[in-house]
Formats: structure tokens, C-alpha cells, sequence
């Protein structure tokens, strides 16, 4: 047995497959990503708190002598078992490696795959069906946020996507489907682009905030952030249904059937829910870049087509 084999049953430290499954449900509940190891990071010392680790178990170190340059390096026993249980997940593509990872995020870190997603919803009792909902971080996923992200944007942007089968869902198209309220809800931090609201599950998995199309999925919109928007549901319920629409200068227009309404019709409490909108005069929040703005003609569909005037 190696010297680190022995080590590790000496300190009756916790299997390597032990650990890999307490990774993949570590990388599931910090919304998919985690940073390389290092010691004191808040996640190295989760998963050792997870497994009840004892001070000698963490504080335990390797020598290795390396003879040419005359030297000991020293290594923490428990870290060297992540990064093996980490290295292994990789080797069964099961997470994307910090090299990897850079490339989509710039950011060295471990990432789940769709792969590693499904089997860590499985060890948190979560049915994978459940993944829509989600706002965890898959490398397959990020790759079509980065792709969307960077799309140039054309003035003369045509916002239907002819080749949309409405019917088949296949892999690709809920892929797809993540990758865009992905895209979207991130341009606008998780707020609704009308109201503001920002707000999370209590468990923090999963986001309120909807990705809404401006043209929609059903008359063949695209996936693009430029005919995207993140609304809360309340306001994409509204602004799918036609009770308000955007104008080029991106402030709020409300349909004038709004003034026809009985008087206890769209209220919350006191709150004047269609009124308010109507004295919304400012713009709502857009995305930090203007390459990702809803486009011009998008929203000029939708004031045409949608919008009840
Ligand atoms: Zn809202």
C-alpha cells in the first residue's frame, strides 16, 4: 500500500467515493461552480465539516521528497483527497475541470456537467425534472449563455426563428431553453426589468424572476437575449397577455383598457398593480451592456401583435 494509502486508513478518513458524492452535492448547492481548492476556503472546509472530520483528519499532512531539487513538499492529506475525488469526477465527466471551466467563465474553477447535475439532484432526493426551475450551473448550459452572450447585434435582426418546431423537445432544445433564461435572467441580475423584484427560494436554488420571450416561443421568437426580458411573474403574465408593451425609448406603455377596469380589478391590497404601471415614466432596468437590450424589433412586434391598445 502507498504511503498516502496508508496514511488515509491510519486517519480512517473517508473514501474517495464517499467524497466525490459529497463534492457533487457540495457543487449543487453553490449553484454549480466552486473555486480550485486552497486551504481556509469556505467549501474545503464544508465538505470536512460534512463528513465530522476531527482536527488531526484536516491538519494531517503528506511529505514528499523530491530528490533532484533536494526538497520536501509538504501537502494536506485532506486536500489531496478532494482534488482526487475532484480529478476523478472529471475522468468521468461528471464535472468540468478549472481549466476547462476558464475558458467559459475566465474563472478557474470546477464546474458540474449536465452529467454531474442529474447525478447530484439524484443524492439530494430532487427529481430531475425539476432542473427548469433551477438556476444551478452546468458546463454544457454556460456554454450556450457564453454563445448568446456574444451573438453580434444586427439592426436589421429578424427575431423568428423559421426552423422552431414547437412539438419535438429533444436534449438540444432544453439545453437551449436553460442556456437562454439563463442568459437572460443573469443580463438582469435576477430582477424583474419592470418592477425590480429580486427575491430567491429560501433553499436559494432556484430564482422568482422569469426569462420572458418578447416574441414568443409559440409565433417562433428566438432564444436570443435581445428578445428576452426578466420579468417577475406577475409581470410576465401581464406583459404576455397584452396589458402593456415597451416603446423604442424602453418606458412602459399600458393599454387603455386599463382605465375601463372595475374599481377593485388589479390591486394588491392598496397597491394599484395596472395604475402603477401607467405611472411607471422612467425605463425599466435594462441589461449593464446595450448589445443586449431587447431589440427595437422585437418590442415593435410586440406592440403590434400582443399589446391590447
Ligand atoms: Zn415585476
Amino acid at each position: 500500500m502507498s504511503y498516502e494509502g496508508k496514511m488515509l486508513g491510519q486517519l480512517k478518513m473517508p473514501a474517495r467515493t464517499e467524497v466525490e458524492e459529497a463534492l457533487l452535492i457540495a457543487l449543487f448547492r453553490h449553484n454549480g461552480v466552486i473555486k480550485e481548492f486552497g486551504s481556509d476556503e469556505e467549501i474545503v472546509i464544508e465538505i470536512a465539516d460534512s463528513f465530522g472530520l476531527n482536527q488531526e483528519q484536516r491538519a494531517a499532512y503528506l511529505e514528499t521528497v523530491y530528490r533532484k531539487e533536494n526538497r520536501v513538499k509538504k501537502s494536506l492529506l485532506w486536500h489531496r483527497l478532494l482534488f482526487r475525488a475532484a480529478d476523478s469526477l472529471a475522468k468521468e465527466r461528471m464535472v468540468s475541470r478549472p481549466t476547462q471551466t476558464l475558458s467559459l467563465t475566465n474563472n478557474r474553477e470546477w464546474m458540474l456537467t449536465e452529467h454531474g447535475f442529474d447525478k447530484a439532484l439524484r443524492l439530494s432526493n430532487i427529481p430531475v425534472a425539476k432542473k427548469d426551475s433551477l438556476s444551478t450551473k452546468s458546463f454544457e448550459v454556460q456554454r450556450i449563455v457564453k454563445e448568446l452572450n456574444e451573438t453580434p447585434r444586427l439592426a436589421n435582426y429578424n427575431p423568428f426563428d423559421r426552423s422552431k418546431k414547437t412539438s419535438k423537445i429533444t436534449k438540444e432544445t432544453t439545453l437551449r431553453k436553460r442556456g437562454f433564461r439563463q442568459a437572460v435572467i443573469e443580463a438582469y441580475n435576477y430582477k424583474c426589468a419592470v418592477c425590480g423584484m429580486k427575491i430567491y427560494a429560501p433553499d436559494t436554488l432556484s430564482w422568482e424572476v422569469e426569462a420572458a420571450h418578447i416574441v414568443p416561443h409559440r409565433a417562433m421568437g428566438k432564444d436570443d437575449i435581445c428578445n428576452g426580458m426578466a420579468l417577475c411573474r406577475l409581470h410576465h403574465w401581464a406583459f404576455d397577455i397584452g396589458w402593456f408593451t415597451l416603446l423604442d425609448s424602453y418606458k412602459v406603455e399600458v393599454s387603455s383598457q386599463a382605465g375601463s377596469l372595475p374599481a377593485d380589478f388589479g390591486k394588491i391590497g392598496e397597491y394599484k398593480f395596472l395604475k402603477s404601471l401607467s405611472a411607471h415614466s422612467s425605463k425599466i432596468f435594462l441589461p449593464s451592456r446595450n448589445e443586449i437590450y431587447p431589440h427595437h424589433n422585437s418590442i415593435s412586434w410586440h406592440r403590434q401583435n400582443i399589446f391590447h391598445q
